[in-house]
């Protein structure tokens, strides 16, 4: 028995064709479950009874439950419980542009970045692709309006749960179901250097965020473990393949953390290190935590960094912020839902 939500198109229409049936089935499903929102396959009235009860002997409805929400002017925050008490969040937020969310990938993440809320808890285990689907096709439906945007930059290391990472986006993004264009998804990625090459292969066009939040790696080291694995030069030679393979712009991501990489002299290395990368960076204000190592820069040496930034002809952003009245900023996933509900 497999959960309908985490089957590829793909894989559904060579269900079909091993069972004697035409592919063109595999969209009528599509459409019955990401459109039509059915949550059974007997209200699927342009099947017929044999195939019908055919696909209830191999496939099942899975479900996951909203126990928790949270609102706040432009951000609502789900707490899910998952088929064995699991608990995962997401985030959706309401930007000029659409509307996104932000998915979990894993329950816990075994990074163990120094200044991350949800890398405290260890891995516990991989989200199935159909529990990432369904915190997008729920949220969708609760909030009655479609969503054009996803990031997978919730709990987890999405490069760390790879396969069903890959079929998520092939999920979301097929144009009988959810249908989020792929200049629509953000992965982001601490830097699993080579989930970077393979994800560059597999073309699926998305945009890929890289966590980089220190240009140098003694620097990087003290803050992120995986540095010790994958130094910032393996980094930036995976973006550049990613770059050539995809023609997308990569993300960089980086965290302003008070005295500890917010000076000048970072922001100088920082351009020095990506000068001619088709990217950009994105200055993240950090969200404090219950973690009191670290402090948010101020507002006036983030606003110094971003403008050596910007005479160093470096493009960048300074990342607008949502959710921490909800608890639902970057790195606040799971701090406060570590013992249930
Ligand atoms: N594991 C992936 C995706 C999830 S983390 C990754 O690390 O990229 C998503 C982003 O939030 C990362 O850039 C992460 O470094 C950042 N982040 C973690 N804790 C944060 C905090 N307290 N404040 C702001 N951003 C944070
Ligand atoms: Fe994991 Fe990302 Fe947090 Fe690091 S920043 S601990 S990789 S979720």
């Amino acid at each position: 028995m497999q959960n309908i939500y985490g089957i590829t198109k793909t894989n559904l229409e060579e269900y079909f064709i091993n069972n004697n049936e035409k592919k063109f089935r595999a969209t009528q499903i599509y459409e019955w479950i990401y459109r039509k929102n059915v949550k059974s396959f007997d209200e699927m009235s342009n099947i017929n009874k044999d195939l019908i009860n055919k696909l209830k002997k191999d496939f099942y409805f899975g479900n996951i439950d909203i126990i928790k929400k949270q609102e706040d002017k432009l951000v609502k925050k789900y707490l899910f419980s998952l088929s064995d008490g699991n608990k995962i969040e997401s985030v959706v937020m309401y930007h000029d542009y659409g509307i996104s969310i932000c998915i979990s990938s894993q329950i816990g993440c075994n990074m163990g970045c120094a200044f991350c809320e949800s890398g405290r808890l260890k891995k516990v285990r991989n989200l199935q692709t159909s529990e990432m689907v369904l915190q997008v096709l729920k949220v969708q439906n609760d909030i009655k309006e479609r969503i054009s945007h996803i990031v997978i930059m919730g709990i987890g290391e999405p490069f760390d749960n790879y396969n069903n990472l890959l079929d998520f986006i092939k999920i979301v993004n097929n144009p009988y179901g959810i249908e989020i264009g792929s200049r629509h998804i953000t992965v982001s990625t601490s830097g699993i250097v080579p989930k970077i090459y393979d994800f560059a292969d597999q073309n699926l066009g998305v945009n890929l965020a890289i966590s980089l939040h220190a240009p140098n790696d003694l620097l990087r080291s003290k803050i992120m473990k995986i540095n010790k694995v994958y130094k910032i030069d393996d980094i930036i030679k995976a973006v550049k393949y990613y770059i050539s393979k995809t023609n997308r712009r990569v993300t960089f991501e980086y965290i302003m953390l008070d005295g500890i990489n917010d000076n000048k002299e970072n922001a100088i290395e920082l351009a020095k290190l990506i000068k001619g990368i088709n990217s950009y960076v994105n200055i993240i204000p950090y969200n404090e935590t219950n973690n009191l190592e670290f402090k948010r820069s101020s507002t006036l040496k983030i606003s110094k960094f971003y403008d050596i930034l910007k005479k160093e002809n470096i493009n960048v952003t300074i990342r607008k912020e949502f959710g921490s009245k909800v608890s639902g900023a970057c790195g606040q996933l799971r701090a406060e839902n570590q013992g249930g509900v």
